[in-house]
This record gives structure tokens, C-alpha cells and sequence, in this order.
């Protein structure tokens, strides 16, 4: 199908096709100096300690939740309101995730005050995920992490580049995941990254990176080294040096895209508001400064979502939903599992993700804000 506006739309130029000419020419494809210099690029700008570039941010969270020491008998705290592999990452390791309530209209994050109804005594973990790149109240819920001893993971694949009381969205927690997939603020096609700032989680995830080897095949092309042991029941999660130089210039173009981003959010807030008030935009009152990675808006109670979203279709414009919540899938116990998250099933049913991409102009968002506003007008 040929968008006249997609959802989302990747920034890609000769730059982009340059460093990965460059990789090629090099003849050295896996893991190497350029994932070191990406590694180190986005520990700076995060203002980690410490970043693991890894294969995806699926495989980011699975590290993270190993690391974190959630096993057999544990349970982790999750939203439910989220992409699928926040909570599969949990299970992974055979604990068991528990789904908390999001806060309500304005917030769509995970709650504090449901996490804490959540906690039990097998409780281990809190996963948060920073819904459309803004910051969970990190605030409370960190306070609360440290009055239970619970570790605090973030799904940050939304959140590159947030901030929160100036501080990045990432390294609130112990961990932080973040995602280059092709629809995110940066993309590398595939590949991921955990932030930390301790020492003894960076060493274990470096280990359970690559199947828990102590030298990597670059140390052994370099000289450094010619055999190695294995110490740890590791993966294959790594990530290789043509993405890691695209990783590179993405994180170079990313405070520039994120602002335009900030702004279309902005533009998008008056247009809806002029055209069409009853639909709620979400955030209005967010502390911190976010990503703006989606552009979602509530419908109206007992909206025809479906016919919405196909009379934008029709139009050429694109959107999606953000999410179908994990407690009702068929892999989750098909919401048979007893689960009281109210606000999140209502938010879900309502919830539309508009276009949002750093090209995408003024007047586009106000052909997207007009389209919306004629299909909710009563046939
Ligand atoms: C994209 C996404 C992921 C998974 O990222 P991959 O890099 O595709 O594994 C996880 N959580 C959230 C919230 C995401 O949006």
C-alpha cells in the first residue's frame, strides 16, 4: 500500500550509505572497533557508565532480566499496555510477569500506586516502559523500588533521547533497553542497547552477550588473546559492525529529529484541538522531555474505531494502535488470567497512533487532524 502519510518514515541519506561502504570495505563485518566507538558514542550521550550494543532490544530486556537475577518462582511487574516483548522477556527466564494498571487518560504508563498493590513476596522486579518516549513517575517509582529491594528494568525502545529532572530516560533503573528496529527515533534495522551504570552488571551482560566467553573473536584477530573459557550459560545476542556504523550517524541526526518530532507533537496538539476537541491527546501535562517517538489520541467512548481508522485508510493516511494489551492475548492465558487493569482496557479500546516522522509537515499533520475530524462527525 503507498501512504500518501505513513506512520512512521526512516531518515536514511549518503551518510548512512557511506559508513556502511566503509564497514564493507574494512572486511571485518562482526563485532569490532566500530560497535566499541557506537558503544561508547551512545554511553555519552546517555550519560551511561557503561552501554552494551546487543541484537535488539528484545534480546536487550532478556539480558537485563538475567542479569537482574528473575528466575523460576519470581515474578516481575509489568504493564500490560506495551509491546509483547517487555513481558516475554520476563518469561525468558521463567519467572512470571504480573501485569499492573497504566495511571489513566493523561498517563499512559505504567502506575506507582498499582505496582505497589502488585508487589507479592516473590516479587523481584519492575519492568517499566516509557509509553511514546514519556517518562514513567521514575521519581516514586524508584522510591518505592528501594523501600522493597526490587530492581527496576526500563523498556526504553520509545525513550531514546528522553529526559527526565535532566536526567535520560535509561539509566533511572539498574538497566535500560532501548531499540533500533526501523520504526524507532534511530534505527539500525535491527539492534538494541542496555545501559547501566554498574560495573558487575556490564561485565555479566558483555559475558551473556556472546554464549559467556571470556575473549570475543576480535580479541583473538587482534592478538590479544587465543583461546578462551566459557564462564556462564550465554547467548548469541550480538550486534555487527555494518549497524553499529549506522547506529553511528542515527545517533548523530537524533537531537535534531527528536526536536522536530517535540514540535509536530505540538502542532498536532492545536490542529486536534481547534478541529476536533473530543478527541483526547494524552501527556498534556508531562513533566520531562520526551522522545515524542508516537502521536497517540483517545476517541470518544463507543467511537467505531475500526471505520475510523478505515475512512484515514481510505485517505492515505496510516495508523495503528498502541497497544493491544498482553493480558488478553492467546499466549497470555487468552485474559482468561484474573486481571483487574481497568484503565488500561478502556485506554486500549480507545486509543488511535496518528503519523509522526521528523519529514513530515505542518500541513500534513493538519490533513491528518481534518481527516480525523470528518470521520467522527455522525454519517
Ligand atoms: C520495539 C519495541 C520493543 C522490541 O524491540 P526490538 O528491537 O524489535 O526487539 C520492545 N518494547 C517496546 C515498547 C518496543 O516498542
Amino acid at each position: 500500500m503507498q501512504w500518501k502519510i505513513p506512520l512512521s518514515d526512516i531518515d536514511f541519506g549518503p551518510d548512512e550509505r557511506a559508513a556502511v561502504d566503509s564497514v564493507l570495505q574494512s572486511k571485518w563485518l562482526t563485532m569490532g572497533s566500530v560497535t566499541e566507538e557506537f558503544e561508547q558514542a551512545f554511553a555519552a550521550y546517555i550519560g551511561a557508565k557503561y552501554a552494551i550494543a546487543v541484537t535488539n532490544a528484545t534480546a536487550a530486556l532478556h539480558l537485563s532480566c538475567v542479569a537482574a537475577g528473575l528466575g523460576p518462582g519470581d515474578e516481575a511487574i509489568v504493564p500490560s499496555l506495551t509491546f509483547v516483548a517487555t513481558a516475554n522477556a520476563v518469561r525468558y527466564t521463567g519467572a512470571t510477569p504480573v501485569f499492573a494498571d497504566i495511571a489513566g487518560e493523561e498517563d499512559l504508563n505504567i502506575s506507582h500506586h498499582s505496582i505497589e498493590k502488585t508487589i507479592s513476596e516473590r516479587t523481584r522486579a519492575i519492568l517499566v516502559m516509557h509509553y511514546g518516549g514519556y517518562a514513567c513517575d521514575m521519581p516514586s517509582i524508584m522510591e518505592l523500588a528501594r523501600e522493597r529491594g526490587l530492581k527496576v528494568i526500563e523498556d526504553a525502545a520509545h525513550a531514546v533521547g528522553s529526559e527526565l529532572g535532566g536526567i535520560k530516560l535509561g539509566i533511572w533503573g539498574e538497566m535500560g533497553c532501548f531499540s533500533f528496529f526501523s520504526n524507532k527515533n534511530m534505527t539500525t534495522g535491527e539492534g538494541g542497547m542496555i545501559v547501566t551504570n554498574d560495573e558487575a552488571y556490564s561485565q555479566r551482560l558483555h559475558l551473556l552477550r556472546s554464549h559467556g566467553m571470556t575473549t570475543l573473536t576480535w580479541d583473538r584477530h587482534r592478538g590479544h588473546a587465543w583461546s578462551y573459557d566459557v564462564v556462564d550459560l550465554g547467548y548469541n545476542y550480538r550486534i555487527d559492525e555494518i549497524r553499529a556504523a549506522l547506529g553511528i550517524v542515527q545517533l548523530g541526526k537524533l537531537a535534531v529529529n527528536n526536536e522536530r518530532r517535540r514540535r509536530l507533537t505540538q502542532v498536532y496538539r492545536e490542529a486536534l484541538q481547534e478541529l476536533t476537541p473530543q478527541v483526547a491527546v494524552p501527556f498534556t501535562h508531562h513533566a520531562g522531555i520526551s522522545a515524542a517517538h508516537l502521536m497517540p489520541v483517545l476517541l470518544p467512548g463507543r467511537t467505531n474505531r475500526p471505520g475510523l481508522m478505515e475512512s484515514m485508510k481510505s485517505q492515505g493516511i496510516q495508523t495503528s494502535i498502541h497497544y493491544p494489551p498482553i493480558h488478553t492475548f492467546t499466549a497470555y492465558n487468552g485474559g482468561k488470567a484474573k486481571q483487574f487493569l481497568p484503565n488500561t482496557e478502556d485506554i486500549a479500546g480507545r486509543e488511535v497512533t496518528l503519523p509522526l516522522y521528523p519529514a513530515m509537515s505542518d500541513e500534513d499533520v493538519f490533513s491528518v487532524a481534518k481527516a480525523i475530524a470528518q470521520a467522527l462527525v455522525p454519517a
